[in-house]
């Protein structure tokens, strides 16, 4: 053996080593994916392949035997391994089905057969041995082919990958290229009984395969398993470098961004890629209503700031999900709430109507009797609370039985709205002016002294008069008596104000009518004992 030949003894020698080591510390991981088993494959195969080339080296004239009966399909299943670890770099899910296994293995059977049995049909070598025949340049031509489309389905893979994944699609291309280097020198300038520089090459491709494994983490199962898991998450998730460019697009992302007619490209600045939802997806978290066309679409956005250690910006991952069916419907909830709020608003103004109608008189719209009980007590306390006394007017139309009688029902109807019009003018916000029955009016008057309500009686007792009611031949008026009293010790409660407020209007109608009496004042004579303050309290007859 010459000095050439230990060189390539050497290089044989320490590529096959080198791969087969590869190729059970591969298979000692003992990790059943589809990479750790192709990857075992491609290294075996290649280990197999320097071993022939070093046994050729040997067995010299043997040597056109052994390539087509050991380093051919060697080869060949380097071809089917390096095109099963392509598919699996570009996509981790991808499993070969029992067709892909028949079809990656008829190329390494046929080239075994054809080899074993080339003494008889001289397919893969010269009758003489010299040269290759036909089924060599077959295997060659597929061979290249293979390797060939490997090469552009890793470049395709490249384009939209994230940026680890382009590192290991990098290595693999640079392992991928290498031994075709060598083999394509080794063809073209020798024939098969001169030395293959391929597998020289090999070992500098099993140097970067070793690189991509213990560096790079080509097996790493829990990086692949994390690109898989984001691949396969439900929202869209995208990742934007520090100037904006797209780095990372999930197939979430890829299918929402179909949906609005946007291809994601990897690479370019997001603003000018993102079409219509570019200002959802970049924008601050939160959620987004986007014009679509015609339609509508609402994505809920939630953003990362990505820093480095030292805090300095490294880009962005945008988590975006679909919520526009949400949206609509929380839409038509809020329209259902607030047309149950306007419901409930007018049930409640309906029921405040009821109440006030409660404690008003149809007839004059002024406040009833049941409104007096309400407010009298608390009118009284507090005017108590405030140290100031509350007066009591007690009105009465003079002769009011005589207009019915005179002019009928309607006119008296009339007249008591007139008188209660009459009556209303003048009053301060705080007084309280009810129709106590029939033709008798109270008026409240809190913090009014005796001399001060007398005087205010008066006045409302006088106004009575400009009640005028148009009659057939003219103008109906009446005069009005009034009877009031002032809280003191003596009539504290308001039944007994009340009643004091009756005797006084009684001394007022047999006084004559058509004036004014203030209880306590000396020609008041009260009704001994007084009522109980629940008792109906019927005027005393005038
Ligand atoms: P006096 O000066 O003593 O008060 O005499 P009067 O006729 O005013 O008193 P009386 O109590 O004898 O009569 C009151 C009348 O008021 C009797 C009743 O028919 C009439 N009256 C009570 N309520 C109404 C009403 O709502 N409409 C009409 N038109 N008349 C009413
Ligand atoms: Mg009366
Ligand atoms: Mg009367």
């Amino acid at each position: 053996m010459g000095s050439v030949d230990a060189t390539y003894a050497l290089a044989y020698g320490s590529s096959a080593v080198l791969a087969l080591a590869l190729g059970a510390y591969v298979l000692l991981r003992r990790e059943r994916h589809v990479l750790t088993v192709t990857l075992t494959v491609y290294l075996v195969a290649n280990g197999l392949w320097s071993s022939a080339e070093l046994a050729a080296l040997w067995l010299g004239p043997v040597r056109g035997r052994l390539v087509s009966g050991l380093i051919l399909p060697a080869v060949a299943v380097v071809v089917a391994a390096c095109w099963a670890l392509v598919q699996g770099v570009r996509d981790v899910t991808w499993r070969p089905g029992r067709r892909t296994l028949a079809v990656l293995a008829a190329h390494p059977v046929l080239v075994l057969v054809a080899g074993v049995t080339d003494a008889w049909h001289h397919w893969v070598l010269d009758a003489d041995g010299a040269g290759y025949a036909w089924l060599f340049w077959v295997h060659t031509a597929y061979s290249y082919g293979v390797v060939t489309l490997c090469v552009v389905m890793l470049l395709v893979a490249r384009r939209s990958a994230s940026a680890p994944q382009r590192r290991r699609i990098a290595t693999l291309l640079l392992a991928s290229s290498l031994p075709v280097v060598g083999n394509v020198i080794t063809i073209a300038t020798l024939g098969p009984d001169a030395h293959d520089l391929t597998p020289v090459f090999f070992l500098a491709a099993a140097v970067v395969f070793s690189w991509a494994v213990l560096r790079q983490g080509l097996l790493d199962v829990v990086p692949v398993a994390r690109a898989h898991v984001l691949e396969m998450l439900g929202d869209a998730v995208l990742v934007t470098d520090e100037t904006g460019r797209l780095a990372d697009v999930n197939a979430a992302a890829r299918r929402l961004l179909a949906q609005v007619g946007v291809e994601a490209v990897v690479g370019r600045p997001g603003a000018m890629v993102l079409g219509p939802v570019a200002g959802a997806l970049l924008g601050a978290s939160g959620r987004h209503a986007c014009d679509v066309g015609t339609s509508r679409l609402v994505l809920d956005v939630r953003r990362t700031e990505l820093v480095d250690r030292r805090g300095r910006a490294l880009g962005a991952v945008v988590v975006a999900r679909d919520v526009t069916g949400e949206s609509e419907r929380e839409e038509q909830l809020a329209t259902a709430n607030a047309a149950l709020h306007a419901h409930l608003e007018t049930i409640e103004r309906l029921r405040a109507d009821v109440a006030e109608q409660a404690v008003r008189d149809a007839m004059t719209g002024l406040h009833n009797r049941r409104h007096l009980d309400d407010v009298f007590p608390v009118l009284l306390d507090r005017c108590d609370a405030d140290g100031v006394p509350l007066s009591v007017v007690l009105v009465d139309v003079d002769h009011f039985k005589a207009v019915n009688d005179d002019h009928g029902h309607a006119v008296g109807d009339r007249m008591l709205v007139a008188v209660g019009r009459a009556l209303a003018i003048g009053l301060e916000p705080d007084e309280v002016l009810v129709r106590y029955g029939g033709e008798e009016f109270v008026v409240l008057l809190p913090g009014a002294a005796r001399d001060v309500a007398r005087v205010r009686a008066e006045a409302l007792r006088r106004g009575c008069a400009d009640a005028v009611v148009d009659v057939r031949g003219g103008t109906l008026a009446v005069t009005a008596s009034a009877g009031v009293a002032t809280s003191c010790e003596r009539w504290a409660t308001p039944s007994a104000l009340l009643d004091a407020a009756d005797a006084a209007l009684y001394a007022a109608k047999r006084g004559g009518r058509d004036r004014t009496v203030v209880a306590g004042t000396g020609h008041v004579r009260l009704p001994r004992p007084s009522l109980p303050s629940d008792a109906p309290r019927a005027s005393t007859a005038r």
